[in-house]
């Protein structure tokens, strides 16, 4: 098999390694390390790479992988899997989306040895991980006061990624165009399958969209042969979303919402009403056509022009994805209870 080394660390097959990944330095001259955790199995199969926290204040993906590295499931057996909690060091030091230079790092790739912090970083990354594997998922969250429905963007024109999509295990695929300077576009640049999972808010943890994220990587890891045959007790149907747009706000105020994350709307059916502090109302935010809400503002303040409603639109019938929404929060939560840990 293929000679694996990383910071000085040979990779050997059928073992698990923690990994200090060293990036640029802080001013006080203290080291900063990317922790990274790879794991070898036994026989050859393909590389993996689940990345979190490249924004650094979306941490739900750093829980993702805390869980995947101590879960029973997690037990490879081909190829190699590369896990990397924190990709942003110093964006989650700051609590900040943003890296000290003040740049995207999802903006950043594919970076270059010499370049800015920010270029640097992604350099790092690429060069000591994505470019060793053939697929990939960079989990993310929504933005500060924004929650996404646990759901997976991609490049679902090419079969190959559909197939992975698919076999993630969310109601909701969204086909999405790649963005300059992502580590998604740089991934498949360099030829590898990339999905986004997206779920949950920035700075808060969210346990469907965790859990949803936990299973969705060891249903990926089992498709693509790296850990044993996963049995699904419940199929949840996946559905494309042909595209999808955000409501906006017409007026700035106080705002109550009416529907939620996740519910089916038809047109022109109340969203929310947007009002003053003398208890009058000045908009009605309607649909503007038949879908599923998968993104909401949470803060029930808006400024006119602001996003408040991300909504997507199908061809199939909307009340199958409801179902299949549905069929996922009660597997990952039975009973509404916090406590069971099988996912
Ligand atoms: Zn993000």
């Amino acid at each position: 098999m293929e000679k694996i080394k990383i910071a000085g660390q040979t990779i050997e097959p059928g073992q698990r390694y923690k990994i200090e990944l060293p990036v640029a330095k802080l001013y006080t001259d203290t080291d900063v390390n990317m922790p990274l955790f790879v794991i070898r199995g036994k026989r050859p199969g393909p590389s993996v790479f689940v990345s979190a926290a490249i924004h650094g204040d979306e941490l739900n993906g750093i829980e993702i992988i805390r869980r995947l590295i101590v879960s029973k499931s997690l037990k490879i057996t081909s190829g190699t899997l590369y896990l990397v909690p924190i990709v942003n060091v110093y964006g989650v030091l700051s609590q900040s989306r943003y890296m000290p230079d003040r740049r995207d790092l999802n903006r950043s790739f594919p970076g270059s040895k010499k370049g800015s912090m920010a270029g640097r970083v992604a350099h790092t990354f690429m060069a000591e991980i994505v470019n060793r594997c053939q697929y990939g998922v960079d989990l993310h969250t929504g933005a500060i006061h924004r929650s996404n429905l646990p759901q997976v963007r991609a490049d679902l024109s090419d079969q190959k990624t559909l197939e992975l999509a698919e076999a993630f295990g969310v109601p909701v695929l969204l086909n999405s165009d790649l963005r300059d300077g992502s580590l998604r576009e740089s991934a498949v640049e360099h030829g590898a399958k990339v999905l986004l999972y997206e779920a949950g808010q920035a700075l808060r943890f969210d346990e469907i969209s965790i859990r949803a994220g936990v299973r969705g990587v060891l249903n990926i890891l089992s498709h693509l042969g790296l850990i044993r045959r996963r049995r699904q007790n419940k199929k949840i149907t996946p559905f494309v979303a042909n595209n999808s747009s955000w409501v906006r706000a017409s007026h700035s105020g106080i705002v109550n919402t009416v529907k939620n994350l996740g519910d089916q709307v038809k047109k022109n059916d109340n969203l929310a009403n947007i009002g003053g502090p003398f208890g009058e109302i000045f908009e009605e935010v309607n649909a503007p056509r038949a879908g599923i809400i998968i993104g909401k503002q949470n803060i029930p303040l808006a400024q006119e022009g602001e996003a408040l409603f991300h909504i997507a639109f199908f061809s199939e019938a909307d009340e199958d994805i409801v179902d299949n929404i549905e069929t996922m929060q009660e597997s990952l939560i039975p009973d509404n209870s916090l406590t069971v840990e099988s996912i």
